[in-house]
């Protein structure tokens, strides 16, 4: 007879479907997982997973699901830090890997959420990502302001696809570039919701693209910027308890 120990270990089994670069630094991995657990999750929550190495499976890695909830699919966008997140690309169709989820709560009622404010900076966009897949799958109408920080154009991923999405949705998306001087000449009138700043986010930024108290925000990105990004906010108004965010980052045990 199974036992419940095997019985779980079974259901964190998933098949690797494919590995998708997104640009040089960032992956997408597709898996197919058994768990119906992962069938009521939600736009914005992440799972930990585990690979094979040669000495058994690794330490557990938490990554975002960046796909939408209704995708039957499990779709996590990896940007290669160290050894584990650069062995992502390695992995080939057929590969196990184990994923355990769906787990946080970070945008839990955001479909309530009437007016939204993202802020994202770099690959801290996939819980947006995610977000902005479900209203494109629902229909929705939440109006979304989408703040995203990276050095240059080339760190954008999924650009197409987001630019698309601001014709589809109630969505404007901002750009700021801080190692780009070319970034306001990217303004593309066929995309007129796209704009694109030169330099970090700050408060001038935020004000002139109408955040104000009253939206609901969402911050997600490397630990220095979601810092000036709350300490911006707060000169506008909101103030840092109100602002929902998601580390991607942990203290070490
Ligand atoms: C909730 C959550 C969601 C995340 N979602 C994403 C995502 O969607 N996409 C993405 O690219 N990354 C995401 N991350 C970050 C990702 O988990 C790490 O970048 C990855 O685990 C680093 O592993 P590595 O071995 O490649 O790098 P390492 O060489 O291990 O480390 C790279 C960096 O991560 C730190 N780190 C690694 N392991 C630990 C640990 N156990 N405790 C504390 N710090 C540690 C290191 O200090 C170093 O600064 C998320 C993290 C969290 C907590």
């Amino acid at each position: 007879m199974e036992t419940g120990g095997a019985m779980q270990d079974r259901k964190n089994i998933c098949t690797v479907i494919r590995v998708e670069p997104e640009n040089q630094e960032i992956n997408s991995l597709y898996l197919q997982t058994p768990d119906d657990a992962f069938r009521a999750r939600k736009a914005g929550q992440y799972a930990s997973i585990r690979i094979m190495r040669s000495d058994g499976w690794s330490e557990p890695h938490p990554f975002t699901i960046s796909g939408a909830p209704e995708d039957p699919f499990i779709r996590m966008t990896i940007k290669k830090e160290g050894a584990f997140t650069s062995a992502i690309p390695n992995l080939k169709p057929g590969d196990t890997v184990k994923c355990m989820g769906p787990l946080g709560v970070f945008c839990k009622d955001i479909d309530a959420r009437p007016a939204i404010v993202m802020i994202a900076g770099g690959v801290g966009i996939t819980p947006f990502l995610s977000v902005l897949r479900h209203f494109r799958n629902t229909h929705s109408n939440n109006a979304v302001t989408l703040f995203w920080a990276n050095k240059g154009k080339d760190e954008i991923i999924c650009a197409d696809e987001i630019k698309a999405m601001t014709g589809e949705l109630n969505l404007k998306v901002v750009h700021a570039l801080s190692r780009d001087e070319n970034a306001p000449a990217y303004y593309d009138p066929a995309y007129p919701r796209v704009i694109y700043e030169k330099g970090r986010l700050n408060p001038e930024v935020f004000n002139r693209h109408g955040v104000f108290a009253g939206p609901a925000c969402y911050l997600c990105g490397p630990p220095p910027m979601m810092e000036s990004a709350l300490s911006d906010l707060n000169q506008l108004g909101i103030a840092p308890d109100t602002v929902e965010r998601e580390r991607f980052s942990w203290d070490k045990q």
